[in-house]
């Protein structure tokens, strides 16, 4: 394996990706002499253009992504994703639009933003949506701010927000970056909402229940709508995180289930390419109550088109520049048209197809902490391969990348030791699930025979186990040429 160096190690004095032709004209002095422009910055790597070109190809193709091979990294929803969305996305009238164009010269992208709420009200069971937060994270974060908004009207914001113990982790942190303080819900053995508890936890103090639904698990909640009126009867609110409605769409709505707020992720069931930081966008739907206190500026239908209410009195104001990442919009709309209603309901029906695909076939070979049926993810654990040969869920997973296969999720959920999360989502053939279910195999067949094979992989990849604690304790994230050179 050859490493790839450092553009700085490319670098040699005076090389250039394009030449300016020799000035021809007196260089002006002036203005901006020792303001904007610079002299040079010290140690800037210097390089030809099929030099930075080749560069980054070849790290590129260090990179593992969608587009090469099955990505099951659980709660991430890492599916294929339809070259038709960015074709779309790249029309000049969607990408080349100025943010601050008025309204009525861009009533085509404001048909698009609404006519995209609609279809997620239709598919969720919400009075409206928000479609700024440019994360689930930020409609997290959005969607208590809701919350508070609501109860203050009421007359009281409350203090606490209760979250069961197989919620995702952002869930306490946005609750607490909202200024409530988390308590947090222990799951039942099934892995559920332990509604005694619940109803023990649940008082006035209580501005919301925050629930991730599938759970962490891929467990569906077949208590929510217990859970809905429990926290009702005390005048909370039920929060539903929906980043991974790919289980739902088209079977169930959580605006039935009795919840009052939901955030999804289009970025994860709507398809749009992420990780590595973005672009995102986590819409946020609200029943009707809600509904005045929704971010500004606000999509509305007008006499004669589309236009952007900024006088809205009770909203929670602006959670995001301009109109959120709107092309990640496009992308969702482009997805539910090119599915069509059939083609929504079969999202869910064939994720959690797969997803059972792949439990039932390994089950017994790896553990399953959990009993209950898969929605859209299975979490199995290192239970039988650590007890009997010491082999854990990071030897499993490093050695999956020597066999070509991206590691599933492994430090979620937190309330399973030893994890292996598999979300094999609804874009993978039967035969590339049965690839990925042999490979699981024959994985396990060598945890018997050779640990040591696994303990020392990946043995195939550019990189080989790095000591993942140095890295996040003393990250390295400067060249500095080294002294003996
Ligand atoms: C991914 C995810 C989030 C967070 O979404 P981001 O866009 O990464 O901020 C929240 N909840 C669940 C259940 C998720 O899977």
């Amino acid at each position: 394996m050859i490493r790839e160096p450092l553009i700085f190690e490319l670098s040699a004095k005076g090389k250039r990706a394009y030449a300016m032709p020799a000035l021809d004209v007196p260089e002006a002095k002036g203005a901006l002499d020792g303001l904007a422009v610079r002299d040079g910055i010290e140690g800037f790597p210097e390089a030809s253009e099929v030099e930075i070109v080749r560069h980054f190809t070849r790290l590129s193709q260090q990179n593992y992504c969608v587009d090469e091979g099955f990505y099951p990294l659980g709660s991430c929803t890492m599916k294929y994703n339809p070259k038709i969305n960015e074709k779309i996305a790249a029309l000049p009238g969607f990408a080349g639009v100025h943010p601050y164009a008025p309204a009525d010269t861009v009533q085509g992208c404001l048909e698009v933003l609404k006519r995209t709420e609609d279809y997620l009200c239709e598919i969720t069971g919400f009075e409206a949506f928000t479609l700024q937060p440019s994360a689930g994270a930020q409609g997290e974060l959005t969607g208590i701010m809701l919350i508070r908004a609501a109860l203050a009207k009421r007359g009281n914001p409350r203090k606490v927000v209760l979250i069961p113990d197989s919620a995702h982790g952002t869930n306490p942190s946005s609750a607490h970056l909202s200024g409530y303080a988390v308590q947090e819900i222990k799951s039942n053995p099934d892995g559920g909402i332990d509604l005694e508890e619940l109803a023990r936890c649940m008082n006035e103090d209580v501005a919301a229940l925050m629930v991730t639904n599938p759970n962490t698990l891929g467990v569906f909640e077949s208590n929510i709508r217990r859970a809905a009126e429990i926290v009702h009867a005390k005048g909370g609110f039920l929060y539903m995180d929906g980043a991974n409605m790919n289980a739902l769409t088209g079977i169930a709505r959580p605006g039935d289930m009795g919840a009052d707020v939901l955030h999804v992720n289009l970025h994860k069931t709507f398809s749009t390419p992420h990780g590595g930081g973005g672009p995102g966008s986590g819409p946020v739907g609200v029943v009707k109550e809600m509904v005045p206190f929704l971010p500004t500026p606000y999509v509305v239908r007008t006499a004669n088109g589309y236009g952007l209410d900024d006088d809205r009195p009770d909203s929670i104001g602006r959670v995001r520049g301009f109109y959120g990442n709107f092309l990640v919009v496009v992308k969702a709309l482009t997805y539910i048209l090119a599915l069509g209603p059939e083609g929504v309901r079969e999202i869910a029906e064939i994720a959690v197809l797969n997803a059972n695909y792949i439990r039932k076939s390994l089950e017994g070979i790896y553990n399953l902490p959990y009993d209950a049926p898969s929605l859209h993810e299975v979490v199995f654990d290192d239970k039988i391969q650590k007890d009997a040969y010491g082999v854990t869920n990071l030897d499993i997973a490093k050695r999956l990348i020597d066999y070509g296969f991206h590691p599933p999720t492994m430090s979620f959920p937190l309330i399973v030791h030893g994890a292996l999360m598999i979300e094999p989502t609804e874009t993978e053939s039967k035969r590339d699930l049965d690839g990925f279910i042999e490979t699981m195999k024959t994985i396990a067949e060598e945890a018997k025979a050779d640990a040591g094979l696994l303990k020392a992989a990946p043995h195939h990849s550019f990189v080989r186990r790095l000591d993942e604690t140095a890295a996040a304790r003393n990250p390295v994230l400067k060249w500095e040429k080294p002294k003996s050179e």
